[in-house]
């Protein structure tokens, strides 16, 4: 999942970042806001962490303004201690959630999944359909009741496919959503890694939409 991280003190960003890297997101790290304000303006993130005071141009600023424009994705803003006015102003400027500075990475991690989830529609941390139980805390996954092993990315892939169940999800969004750099982004990756997927997880569950992308099985559990 690409996530933008706007941070303009040195170690907590490089932190930061470390770490959720290493959960699994695809981390595009900006310390500059008009420049924040511009990635988030032009690319397609899945969640934002955004810090209030940067130079160039502030974080509630930055969010008003993606959020004028219907930039939607959800936006985590990191504030500092005792500052309750500042997180009163940056809920109601369009944030999901705050953080206070200093936080545990357990905490954002927690946070995150589940701004995600709920902005996907989705409350339980356990995603179920008729065939699949998704739980997001373990990154476990069961099919027809029998556990499947997913390697990191692609669980990434299925979670991502399972948060937009409602819909098709095209071969680019994929690409861009899972892989970090431009040169790994062969367009034959996403369709080996579907490939690898479909025979782990049986046929019927990942679905292709011939020109438009896939879906996952339809249905939600009993
Ligand atoms: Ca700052």
């Amino acid at each position: 999942m690409r996530l933008l991280l706007v941070e303009d003190d040195a170690l907590i960003s490089r932190d930061v970042a470390a770490v959720l890297e290493k959960n699994g997101y695809l981390v595009d790290l900006e310390t500059n806001g008009e420049e924040a304000w511009f990635l988030g303006d032009t690319e397609e993130y899945s969640v934002a962490i955004l810090d209030l005071g940067l130079p160039g141009m502030d974080g509630l600023s930055i969010l008003k303004r993606w959020r004028e424009n219907e930039r939607n994705f959800p936006v985590l803003i990191l504030t500092a201690r005792g500052n309750w006015s500042e997180r009163v102003e940056g809920i109601d400027a369009g944030a999901d959630d705050y953080l206070v500075k200093p936080f545990q990475m357990e905490e954002l991690l927690a946070r995150l999944r589940a701004i995600v989830r709920r902005t996907a529609g989705q409350a339980s941390p356990i995603i179920s359909t008729t065939r699949l139980r998704l739980d997001t805390r373990l990154k476990s996954l069961t099919v027809d009741g029998c556990p499947v092993d997913l390697s990191p990315l692609e669980y990434r892939c299925l979670l991502y496919l399972a948060l937009n169940r409602a819909r098709v999800v095209s071969q680019m969004e994929l690409t861009e959503q899972l892989y970090a750099q431009d040169f790994e982004r062969d367009s034959n990756s996403v369709e080996v890694l579907i490939a690898r997927m479909r025979r782990k997880l049986g046929v019927g569950i990942i679905k292709t939409k011939r020109g438009f992308g896939y879906t996952l099985e339809a249905g939600e559990a009993s």
